[in-house]
């Protein structure tokens, strides 16, 4: 279908053709034909945006809105596997996601409001990689394993490497985002998501993500935080000797919070927030996320 949106009294200042195929091979068929031409309709919540603003002109739009397989959240015994078009509302509500990865959930619950949360969905959101978008750091901090498909190769990238830069990820222009794939945290384990939001809903100035597991005696035996917002990409650091067998106390968490704004090169500065508050404030949440993933561990709330 040839949409023509031209004209002085439109948004849209492109025609675009449009299509809306019901399985992935043809999804990926058309992607492979079109490549740089060619946009992924996910939820729309920030491709259209950029479309009326002309930022961004696909000649093709390939809405992928019909695929049902690309809906489905599932779960084995170590791992869940979301689909790209699950949207955020269904992340921050599903029991599934809730129990075995609450910051997943967290995450979702604080992204835009109730009408973004639900039409936009995980893999635009992980697509689109904003760097004050929520879900990166989440999915760095888990080690989240991204399905990529084109029409002839299937690859899994890191979700630790597939961010490369602000707006700019591992995608090629003929690969679509398949499955996110996320292992289960084992038992004395808790996550936690921690944002700083000038408005409710707002994106993150600063988001922190904490992976903790304790061993039986309290200490710490895995320690991994990731951070967004504040540089280009998310920062993820996975805590090695120095910290591993401490307690979770005062010392620790100082030098746990020292090792993040140590981290932190390039702090972004703009109209919300200059760098050097964003690396103090990277400070305080990871404090606020580790403390809370470490209570999780123990089995509070
Ligand atoms: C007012 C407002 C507030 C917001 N607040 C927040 C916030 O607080 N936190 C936050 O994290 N986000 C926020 N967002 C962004 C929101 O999460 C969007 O839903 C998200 O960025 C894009 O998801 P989408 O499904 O709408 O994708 P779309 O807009 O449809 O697509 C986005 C990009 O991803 C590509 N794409 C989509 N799916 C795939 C796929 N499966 N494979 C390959 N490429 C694909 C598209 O081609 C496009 O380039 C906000 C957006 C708005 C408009």
């Amino acid at each position: 279908m040839a949409v023509n949106t031209g004209g002085e009294k439109e948004v849209i200042h492109q025609p675009f053709e449009y299509f809306a195929p019901k399985t992935i091979n043809e999804a990926l068929k058309l992607l492979n034909k079109y490549r740089e031409d060619a946009k992924i309709l996910a939820g729309g919540q920030s491709l259209v945006p950029m479309m009326n603003l002309g930022i961004v002109s696909p000649k093709y739009v390939i809405d992928i809105n019909n695929i049902g397989k690309l809906s489905e959240i599932r779960e084995n015994k170590n791992q869940i596997t979301i689909a790209p078009l699950v949207r955020h509302y269904e992340i921050a509500e599903s029991k599934i996601i809730k129990r075995a990865i609450p910051m997943l959930s967290e995450a979702a619950s604080h992204i835009g409001d109730m009408h973004i949360r639900h039409r936009g969905t995980i893999g635009g959101a992980i697509c689109h990689a904003d760097p004050a978008a929520d879900y990166a750091p989440v999915l760095a901090a888990l080690d989240a394993k991204l399905e990529i498909q084109s029409v002839k190769r299937r690859r899994i990238v890191s979700a630790r490497n597939f961010f490369k830069d602000a707006f700019t990820t591992e995608l090629k222009p003929n690969e679509l985002l398949k499955a996110i794939h996320i292992q289960k945290v084992g038992q004395r384990t808790g996550t936690a998501y921690q944002k700083l939001e000038f408005v409710s809903g707002g994106y993150a100035v600063v988001g922190v993500a904490a992976l903790v597991a304790l061993d039986g005696e309290g200490l710490i035996e895995k320690l991994v935080v990731s951070v967004g917002g504040v540089e280009r990409r998310p920062i993820t650091i996975v805590f090695n000797g120095d910290v591993l067998g401490r307690k979770i106390e005062n010392a620790t968490i100082e030098e746990i919070c020292g090792a993040v704004k140590d981290k932190i090169s390039e702090p972004l500065s703009d109209i919300h927030a200059d760098g050097e508050y964003r690396r103090s404030m990277a400070a305080v949440y990871t404090k606020r996320a580790v403390l809370k993933a470490a209570n999780r561990a123990l089995g509070g709330e």
